[in-house]
């Protein structure tokens, strides 16, 4: 029996053990401040930091969110983040992303005091998890860790398979795989777009973690029996192009809604078949990377007031 991983729920959970932590701060006078920037008129993105701000409200963490002209300069957001850095009620920064294209990107990310860093994507954060000496963690595969750690999947001697090696996801998840630490010890290997043979790698591998952004691209028979299958893809489909590849008619779809769906990049239903536990998109990983950075917020702040948390 597949086990379907429920993120909402161990989401719950760490939230839960990081509402005690705000409440130690608070016995300490510290509320912890998280800021959020957003310089884009993109409504996805206005949607996820709206999230990460109701998620701050949720367990004590005052949100605090600005923003700026899409058309504003570099220096622009570069002195709103300065600010942000001296102020110490703003115990972590997150500059929500992509910026706009006159905007450099790491110029950006390296601009934030790396103590308030709670993306985790500051060189000398990026730097200290390569070491071994992780200490804020980017989100999404932290919370993959979690993830894993909660369900009961061991790491350790395991063969890992990545499938992508960007900064955010795919690179620091095999970072953290190859540690030599808790959650760890596993033997990782890193897909990309010109991997050789790329089901010959998942085919080998005990745990799949799907983070490509092309829809569907990992399939059942991708799988050997009982991988443990994380799908961290998040992708806008057009409905109406689906049901008809699923050979519909267009007059099938008159009563149907227009618009878009959200698939992973694991075609659930045939890798459903051979896993022993997956993550269904939407409520698999993308919890847990709020969660994360909700966590990160909040060691940010006892790291920053110098209060001992349980975290
Ligand atoms: P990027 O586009 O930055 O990276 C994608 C990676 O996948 C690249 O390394 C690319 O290879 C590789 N890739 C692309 N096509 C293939 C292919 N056919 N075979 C093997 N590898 C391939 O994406 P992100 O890492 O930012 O995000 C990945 C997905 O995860 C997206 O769908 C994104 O929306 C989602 N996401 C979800 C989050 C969540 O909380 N649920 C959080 C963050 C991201 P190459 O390097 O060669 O180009």
């Amino acid at each position: 029996m597949t086990e379907i991983i429920d993120g909402n729920e161990i989401a719950d959970r760490i939230k839960a053990e990081l509402n005690v932590c705000v409440d130690t701060l608070g016995d300490h006078g510290v509320t912890p401040g998280l800021a959020t920037v957003l310089m884009s008129d993109d409504g996805a993105s206005e949607t996820y930091v709206n999230m990460k701000q109701r998620a701050c409200e949720e367990i004590g963490i005052e949100g605090r969110h600005h923003e700026l002209d899409a058309e504003a300069s570099s220096d622009t957001l570069e002195g709103r983040i300065e600010a942000l850095n001296e102020n110490p009620d703003v115990h972590g920064i997150l500059v929500q992303m992509p910026v706009p294209d006159h905007v450099d990107e790491q110029t950006v990310l390296e601009r934030i005091d790396p103590m308030k860093d709670v993306d985790g994507f500051h060189p000398e954060n990026v730097g200290k998890l390569v070491t071994g000496e992780p200490r804020l963690k980017p989100c999404t595969p932290h919370g993959i860790q979690r993830l894993l750690a909660e369900t009961g999947v061991e790491t350790a001697g395991k063969d890992v398979a990545v499938v992508g090696r960007s900064n955010i996801v795919g690179k620091p998840m095999t970072n953290l795989l190859v540690q030599k630490r808790d959650l760890g010890n596993a033997t990782v290997t890193t897909c990309h777009s010109r991997t050789d043979a790329l089901a010959e790698k998942t085919k080998n591998a005990d745990i799949v973690i799907a983070a490509a952004g092309v829809p569907e691209l990992i399939d059942g028979s991708m799988l050997s029996e009982d991988t443990v299958v994380i799908d961290v893809g998040v992708n806008r489909v057009d409905v109406s192009e689906r049901r008809l590849e699923d050979g519909q008619t267009p007059s099938d779809q008159s009563d149907t809604d227009k618009g878009y769906e959200l698939v992973g990049d694991v075609e659930f239903e045939s890798a459903k078949q051979k896993a022993s536990a997956i993550t269904p998109v939407p409520g698999g990983v993308g919890p847990l990377t709020i969660a994360m950075l909700l966590y990160n917020t909040v060691k940010a702040a006892s790291l920053q007031e110098n209060v001992d948390v349980d975290l």
